[in-house]
């Protein structure tokens, strides 16, 4: 399938690429790595007249920490991603997340920015990006703003940038002591696949061992990445026990709405939840203890 013909741009810098954006908004698309614009455009899903290359800019492509913040560039790849050893350390449930996206092949192209702009529900990065409270940093010719990542999504492809904006990278807390995360992604088979379901638990524990933070959020399993009310509040203030994390996992199967397809019914979706938020409190709890 060939693609439909554009015009191609490669800006030298973020602000050059600011002013392209400008120019021509929602005729224009910026590409990263193009592991999904591309298919989209051969598909015909979308087709911008004009395509601004962003995946080499150096301004986007650092993962640097400073002042309790790892700070990412969105065009930092998911190979660089699953690789740092900032990232395996501090954020742990991101390189989980990292690992677990696409092939090889794909994780050399793939970037972070991508995957989030592309905002597909069963999308890898998300899950743990929004447990560790991020913020997205996005950029527009004569403003800059900051986006909770929980306030990026609006529905499937959809999302609150401007057409004129580009994301420039995240903001990612590192957790104090006593924190930890876990992610897990199931698909029917193990790799180059879409998630079925996917999961991130963030905890944090007080000094008498009770939860004082805790973020469940769950992919696959309604229109955007969602966070489970009903499980923090389970957990919130209690000691952890397996027992507590069962409950929180039953509680987070009622915060979901999943759908029927192919891949699976919604019953074994919403079973996977509980299961999936049980097993991924765990490794957070054993993280939490080792970080202590
Ligand atoms: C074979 C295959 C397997 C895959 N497997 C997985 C998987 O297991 N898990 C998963 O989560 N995804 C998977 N994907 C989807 C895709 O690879 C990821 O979503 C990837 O991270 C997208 O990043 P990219 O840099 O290639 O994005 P691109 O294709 O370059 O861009 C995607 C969209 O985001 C926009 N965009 C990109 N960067 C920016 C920016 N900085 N600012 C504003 N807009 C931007 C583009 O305009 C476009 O609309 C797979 C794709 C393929 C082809």
């Amino acid at each position: 399938m060939l693609l439909p013909k554009f015009d191609y741009h490669a800006p030298g810098s973020v602000a050059d690429a600011c002013l392209i954006m400008a120019e021509y908004g929602a005729k224009a698309r910026p590409i990263a790595g193009g592991t999904d614009l591309m298919v989209n455009m051969k598909k015909r899903v979308v087709c911008p007249e004009q395509v601004v290359a962003i995946g080499d800019l150096a301004e986007l492509r650092s993962i640097a920490g400073e002042n309790g913040v790892v700070r990412v560039g969105a065009c930092v790849t998911v190979s660089e991603l699953a690789a740092s050893a900032d990232i395996q350390q501090k954020i742990s449930a991101l390189a989980a997340g990292a690992r677990a996206l696409g092939t090889p092949l794909v994780r050399n192209r793939a970037t972070i920015g991508g995957n989030i702009c592309s905002a597909r529900p069963a999308a890898d990065l998300p899950p743990s990006l929004m447990a560790y409270g991020a913020t997205a940093r996005l950029a527009k010719a004569g403003g800059e703003r900051s986006l909770p990542l929980g306030d990026f999504f609006k529905g499937p492809g959809l999302t609150h940038m401007a057409p004129d904006e580009l994301l420039t990278g995240f903001d990612i807390p590192v957790p104090p002591p006593g924190a930890g995360a876990g992610y897990i992604n199931i698909g029917i088979r193990k790799g180059q696949d879409c998630n079925l379901v996917n999961v991130c638990a963030y905890i944090a524990l007080a000094k008498d061992g009770a939860i004082e933070t805790a973020r469940v959020v769950l992919g696959c399993v309604g229109p955007t990445h969602l966070r489970a009310p009903s499980a923090e509040k389970r957990l919130l203030g209690e000691k952890p026990t397996e027992a507590l994390f069962a409950a929180a996992g039953k509680a987070a199967m009622g915060d979901c709405t999943p759908i029927l397809d192919f891949r699976g019914s919604a019953e074994y979706r919403r079973a996977m939840v509980g299961t999936l938020t049980l097993r991924t409190l765990k490794m957070a709890l054993k993280e939490a203890r080792d970080r202590s």
